[in-house]
């Protein structure tokens, strides 16, 4: 039956407590039931983030430039805080979005046209050449922009392999691509080789550092090796990185850089040929939330690089326990060598789908993938807490499977 909007209204109490009813079906990700869509640090950084988020609940970011001054302010604040991060040279330049979809896309287009103009054609239909673990994002924007995607075969180690992407580069390739790290297996792509391939033919490459942007310089800052990856790599155009994943702030909240202002200058939408003069964004979307924007802005200044690396040390000390209480259990091995906190696991010997059907009864949200067959979980400290309870559900699961292992798995991988 389709919804109806009611005859009048409901009072605020009814809502609000309708709310909380409906929430009771959801995965209980405060428990870290969920294994991606939702990140955390610590409450005092949810708290000041979403408070920042409604002190700026009405302003609009697409007014940055003439009615909220201070929007305009903060989005700048919070992309020169990033640039430092990422090594950038001094003419680098970025821009706030709502996602690490926007900013990709928006990285595509640049380099699209970019490209067009260095040929001379307004009509050219170029490639983007990436490594098969990039993510959708890449052939989302592709679609809308006409352009073909290759996907290369990744190595023996789950990493971009370079000498597979130059095969299938050739004079209508636009962008390589690499990523820090790709999502399906959590590992950075040897990006200086891929800078030097991008050098080399004159191709621009895109790092999508989506997830590891806010999160892999302070894992390096700890001590912790992380190959080079953002503005260091001189082959490196672009970079997009997720302030609404390991950067711990409010969703919608994304970034995307160029190496030089001459890249920069294809991103922005200037139109002035309608009734109402002059229309620039640097988004896809026009109207977002001015609240992303304060609290990005909240959330850097209340962390700080110490916070930050806090934030690591914490994190990868729980991610250390977690991939040795996985290869505690026989049967399990961890897939690849991750960076990060993006961490799979499969069997040679199990059913890993049977695995994750039986953890799914106990409440715990498979994450999955296809290729090789594995749990997949990208984890922040919302699956601290959880650790044990989650280690000890999964010894009895593989038990079970083992026990029975005469049926199929129905679960099918999906993001
Ligand atoms: C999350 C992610 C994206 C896309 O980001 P959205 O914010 O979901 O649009 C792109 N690349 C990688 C590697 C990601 O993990």
């Amino acid at each position: 039956m389709r919804a109806q909007l009611p005859e009048c209204g409901r009072s605020r109490d009814v809502i609000l407590g309708e709310l909380t009813a409906l929430k009771a079906a959801d995965y209980d990700w405060q428990r870290g039931r969920v294994p991606v869509y939702v990140f955390k640090t610590s409450d005092e950084v949810s708290e000041i983030g979403r408070a920042a988020f409604f002190e700026y609940f009405s302003e609009n970011a697409l007014g940055a430039r003439r009615a909220f001054p201070s929007v305009k302010k903060m989005e700048e604040e919070v992309v020169g805080m990033a640039l430092g991060l990422l090594r950038a040279p001094d003419q680098a330049r970025g821009f706030m979005t709502s996602g690490g979809t926007e900013s990709i896309t928006q990285a595509i287009q640049s380099c699209r046209d970019w490209s067009r103009k260095r040929r001379g054609r307004r009509d050219h239909r170029g490639n983007i050449v990436a490594p098969e673990s990039a993510h959708p994002a890449f052939d989302k924007a592709a679609r809308l922009m006409d352009l073909e995607v290759r996907r290369a075969p990744v190595g023996p180690d789950l990493r971009a392999d370079v000498a597979a992407l130059a095969a299938l580069t050739d004079d209508d390739t636009i962008m390589l691509v690499g990523s820090a790290p790709c999502f399906p297996y959590g590992v950075i792509d040897p990006i200086a080789d891929i800078g030097a391939l991008a050098e080399k033919r004159g191709i621009w490459l895109h790092v999508d550092a989506c997830v590891g942007g806010y999160l892999a310089p302070f894992v390096r800052m700890i001590g912790r090796p992380i190959p080079d990856f953002d503005f260091h790599v001189a082959g490196v155009s672009s970079i997009s990185a997720d302030l609404h994943k390991f950067g711990f702030c409010p969703k919608p909240a994304s970034t995307v850089f160029y190496r030089s202002a001459e890249l920069a200058e294809f991103h922005a939408f200037d139109f002035a040929d309608w009734p109402s003069g002059r229309f620039t964004t640097t988004t896809i979307s026009g109207t977002r939330p001015a609240g992303a924007v304060a609290a990005a802005w909240a959330v850097f200044n209340f962390l700080g690089i110490a916070g930050y690396k806090q934030a690591a040390r914490e994190l990868m000390g729980f991610v250390d326990g977690y991939r040795a209480g996985i290869e505690a259990i026989p049967g399990l091995k961890i897939i690849g060598d991750p960076h990060l906190s993006i961490v799979a696991y499969g069997s040679d010997t199990l059913d890993i789908f049977r695995v994750a059907e039986a953890m799914s009864r106990k409440g715990w949200l498979p994450g999955l993938l296809q290729k090789p067959k594995a749990i997949h979980r990208m984890m922040s400290q919302l699956h601290a807490l959880g650790l044990e309870d989650y280690l000890s559900d999964l010894r009895a699961a593989v038990e079970t499977v083992r026990a029975d292992s005469g049926r199929q798995a129905r679960i099918e991988a999906i993001y």
